[in-house]
C-alpha cells in the first residue's frame, strides 16, 4: 500500500539534517491539501459503471482511476476500483 502524501513528505525530508516533527506535520497538511485539490477534478462519477462498462468513469471523463487519480489517492482507496 502507498500513500502518495506519505511518499511525497517522505521524499521531501530525504537528505534533511533533522525532520522536526511539528515540520513534518505541516508538510503533510500543505501535501495533503495538494491532494485534495487534485482529487476534486478526479473522482469517481456515481452511477457511471454499468454491466457494459464495469468501471467507473472519472470526472476527467477517462476511466477511474485515471493516471492523475493513481498519483493523488492512496492505494488503499484505489484499490476498490480496480
Ligand atoms: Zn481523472
Amino acid at each position: 500500500m502507498s500513500d502518495p502524501v506519505a511518499d511525497a513528505v517522505r521524499r521531501a525530508l530525504n537528505g534533511m539534517d533533522y525532520a522536526d516533527r511539528q515540520y513534518e506535520y505541516q508538510m503533510t497538511v500543505a501535501a495533503t491539501k495538494l491532494a485534495e485539490s487534485v482529487q476534486e477534478l478526479h473522482r469517481p462519477l456515481v452511477n457511471s459503471k454499468s454491466a457494459l462498462y464495469p468501471a467507473p468513469l472519472c470526472s476527467c471523463g477517462k476511466v477511474f482511476p485515471c493516471d492523475t487519480a493513481r498519483r493523488v489517492y492512496p492505494s488503499e482507496e484505489l484499490n476498490q476500483y480496480v
